[in-house]
């Protein structure tokens, strides 16, 4: 039996699993965190690999969902901000030459769209726009049924495109990027500042709300609560209108903690994008759905990325 290994690196926990070819339940599942007593995150994320491994079937290929930019051609981890220490690190390499197996790795960004793409809410599409709404925004495009990476693995950043020239200051450290408007840090603190301003609310009686808080608020009617939500909406539905124009997609799917505020957020999208758009051709047959696969897109993605380098 051929089968192929998926291993999702985030800040806090470390996943792998082995998948049999072209089965998406997996043989062998494992789960530990990122730190721990035992080794540094790479012997740890090595120990785990070798846990997943099976007895009495080949490994193909493996490929790693990493929590930071990469390079695809050289298999370099460019920087993950929530693992110090990891910077310019060969992790391709590293699990390759341990192994002695073909290993890829991508962005967890990136290996979300591919997953959503291969098994989720885009199956059967051959151009995806995936945007991912959470602490910040991440995105992966699927063009012509290949992920868009550019020279050095760097394309498709789409949180960090400019929707309001000197708006509030971006995680990246530039102003008004869209993940400085809409993203759930974003709506967290559109919803602190209004409430500092006396804007009346019944999150008032909720110390420091979460962008979750703003959600649950709004889906109860509270008027401050729907204006954060539909402020994030629309300028992530103007934002779209751009990747529309960009990338022509047949569909666009809303992943992240945030998207599960479902219609209130879409609608708001739906409308400001339908303004921005230069022509109605771009919304033909246009979908817009929210991701399928939860916390399972990463892992599902890197088994994506396994499979589409063993060919
Ligand atoms: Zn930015």
């Amino acid at each position: 039996m051929d089968t192929y290994i998926a291993v999702d690196v985030g800040g806090t926990q470390l996943r792998a699993a082995c998948y049999p070819q072209g089965e998406t339940k997996p043989l062998l599942q494992k789960r530990t965190s990122t730190f721990g007593k035992d080794g540094t995150p790479v012997d740890r994320l090595l120990d785990l690999i070798a846990t997943v491994w099976p007895d009495h079937a080949t490994v193909k290929s493996i490929g790693v969902a990493v929590p930071g930019p990469t390079n695809h051609k050289s298999g370099i981890l460019y920087r993950a901000p929530n693992i110090p220490g990891w910077e310019n690190l060969p992790l391709a390499q590293i699990v390759q030459s341990r192994f002695n197996t073909r290993t890829a790795l991508g962005n967890d960004a990136n290996m979300a769209a591919m997953g959503e793409w291969r098994f989720g809410s885009a199956r059967g599409h051959q151009n995806v726009l995936y945007l991912t709404i959470s602490t910040g925004i991440g995105a992966g495009v699927i063009n012509d049924d290949r992920l868009v990476l550019g020279q050095n693995g760097l394309a498709t950043e789409l949180g960090h495109i400019t929707v309001l020239p000197d708006g509030p200051l971006c995680g990246c450290g530039a102003r008004g990027h869209l993940e400085a408007l809409a993203s759930g840090t974003a709506i967290a603190r559109y919803a602190a500042e209004q409430l500092a301003q006396g804007v009346p609310s019944s999150l008032s009686i909720t110390p420091n709300p979460s962008a979750r808080d703003v959600g649950l608020a709004a889906e109860q009617g509270d008027p401050l609560a729907l204006e954060a939500i539909t402020r994030a909406g629309r300028y992530l539905g103007y934002a779209i209108a751009d990747f529309l124009h960009a990338f022509n997609p047949s569909i666009v799917v809303l992943g992240g903690g945030v998207s599960q505020t479902g219609p209130l957020l879409i609608e708001p999208v739906r409308q400001a994008m339908t303004e921005r758009v230069m022509s109605p051709e771009y919304l033909h047959g246009l979908a817009i759905t929210t991701a399928a696969l939860g916390d399972n897109a990463g892992l599902m993605g890197a088994l994506a990325l396994a499979e589409s380098i063993s060919k």
